[in-house]
């Protein structure tokens, strides 16, 4: 960032991240520009937005060096370390299969995979994957994407949570 501050050159990865960074020479510093990018990109189709991610993670690992791991995630959080214990496989082939029939009737979003079901204190947790049309913008795709999160808990009231992660249909 110094060598930035000097009038070394930089790119911005989309001209939309340019006001949001600017004071920062295009380097993320605070959590509050996180907050700002992700609403910018949210109007981005999902295909551009996940080249973003990984144009962010390509400079963060020049700039951080190839030694430090980094992962940016444009969705809400994934469940990490959350107590309980997976719930048996006949479970998680029922809610994989209503997942599908679900997302059956919701149009360009489909082939649903990873699906895990925690069983917690205060209920089950579910996450899944699913694929979506790389055209649509990233805040319609979390639009179906909740859609399908909850015609899920109104099939299975025991589920407390649902966490769907949605990625480019190749
Ligand atoms: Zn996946």
């Amino acid at each position: 960032m110094i060598q930035r501050k000097q009038g070394k050159k930089f790119a911005y990865l989309a001209p939309e991240m340019q006001p949001i960074l600017e004071e920062t020479y295009g380097i993320i510093v605070y959590q509050d520009q996180v907050m700002q990018l992700v609403q910018a990109l949210a109007g981005f189709s999902l295909g551009k937005a996940h080249e973003i991610a990984d144009g962010l993670e390509a400079a963060l690992g020049a700039e951080l060096g190839v030694e430090v791991e980094i992962e940016t995630h444009i969705e809400p959080l994934q469940m990490r370390g959350l107590s309980g214990r997976d719930a048996p496989n006949e479970r998680v082939a029922a809610v994989r299969d209503a997942l599908n029939a679900i997302a059956a009737n919701i149009a360009f979003v489909g082939q649903v995979h990873d699906v895990r079901v925690r069983e917690t204190a205060d209920g089950e947790i579910v996450n899944f994957h699913c694929r979506v049309d790389p055209q649509l913008t990233v805040r319609d795709v979390h639009e179906r994407v909740d859609d399908v999160e909850r015609a899920l808990r109104q099939k299975f009231p025991t589920i407390k949570r649902v966490i769907g992660h949605a990625e480019p249909r190749a």
